[in-house]
């Protein structure tokens, strides 16, 4: 893998791909449909991952391990945001500590990029994190992953890691309030920088702890059968990060973008019959979440390609990040 179309990251690097779904958000999880195209075009590490479904392919729970990607990182001179497993979940279950620390311990020999590594299995990632100290004090995960950077003594890279590692970014997938428990998971797992990926976004999330918190990312969702995403639910996101004083990034629309806010352009509503006759393909969207004609703060979409959707809320393109914590 390398250069990247996703807006906060430079470069996706997946040196163990493979999935399993795990939670609403993975519905239409665009690294499954990919996965059994890439297999047909040759890259043999996808094929055997997924089965086909009624809907299209499923991830089986299969993962496989990359030795050859595992080096990539080492080649890339140009410091870059590696967007760690983008078509899978490392903290899968089944994949083996030691795989995991490999992974890590590229990221240790490689001070010039920030790894952006996103899971939804925040429990095996905070057990992973949370190995405790040995007799002398030092962390275990480190003295773990110091074991596996054995393993490119050839690239000739010396460095004793700081611990968390600077440079390794940790972060947990929430696309609803079910999951927000993933976030007091990540709080409790040592990490440099903390992230949230809200994505696909799927309702109003309510108030969000962010004690700890140093970047959110939020998006709509995209691609075939996505779900319409209220601009309310992503302002209310904006806020919070606003008065915690957390950077906020706003990545995309994704497949639906709104024509319409029945309380900003139509206080009366007189038009709302009209907004629906002439755009038959979109549907009314409420603040809970709902399709029909009630409940609060009613706004129509329609579908729309991701790029005319756009990135823009309230006029503004959103695009803070956390400073980097490694000198360049
Ligand atoms: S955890 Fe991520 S990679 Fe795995 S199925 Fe869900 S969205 Fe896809």
């Amino acid at each position: 893998m390398a250069d990247t179309a996703i807006e906060w990251a430079g470069k996706s690097w997946n040196p163990i791909v493979g999935c399993k779904v795990i939670s609403p958000g993975c519905t239409n999880c665009y690294a499954m449909r990919l996965a059994p195209r890439l297999a047909a075009m040759g890259q043999a590490k996808y094929a055997g991952l997924t089965r086909g479904g009624r809907a299209g392919p499923v991830w089986n729970g299969r993962f496989a391990l990359d030795a050859a990607a595992l080096d990539l990182p080492f080649r890339w001179q140009k410091p870059a945001t590696i967007f760690v497993n983008s078509m899978g979940d490392l903290f899968l279950e089944g994949v083996p500590a030691e795989a995991v620390d490999r992974v890590l311990a590229v990221a240790a020999l490689t001070p010039r990029h920030d790894y952006v590594l996103l899971t939804k299995r925040a429990d095996r990632m905070q057990a992973h994190f949370e190995a405790g100290l040995s007799d002398r004090g030092t962390p275990r995960r480190l003295m773990a992953i110091e074991d596996q950077m054995q393993a490119f003594t050839t690239f000739g890279v010396e460095t004793v890691p700081a611990w968390p590692l600077p440079n390794l970014w940790l972060g947990v997938s929430v696309e609803n309030r079910a999951q927000l428990g993933r976030i007091d998971q990540l709080r409790r797992t040592p990490a440099a920088v903390r992230l949230i990926s809200i994505e696909p976004l799927l309702e109003d999330l309510g108030p969000i702890d962010l004690a700890g918190i140093d970047w959110v990312i939020v998006g709509g969702e995209s691609g075939p059968n996505a779900r319409p995403v209220h601009p309310d639910w992503v302002r209310s996101i904006r806020d919070q990060c606003l008065a915690a004083g957390v950077a906020f990034f706003f990545k995309q629309w994704g497949g639906w973008r709104v024509i319409y806010d029945r309380d900003a352009d139509d206080p009366d509503w007189r038009q709302s019959g009209e907004i629906a006759r002439r755009n038959p393909r979109g549907r009314w969207l409420n603040l809970a979440g709902g399709h029909g004609f009630h409940g609060d703060r009613l706004v129509y979409v329609v579908p729309s390609g991701k790029h005319a959707a756009g990135r823009k809320l309230d006029g503004q393109v959103w695009d803070r990040r956390p400073a980097r914590k490694v000198a360049a």
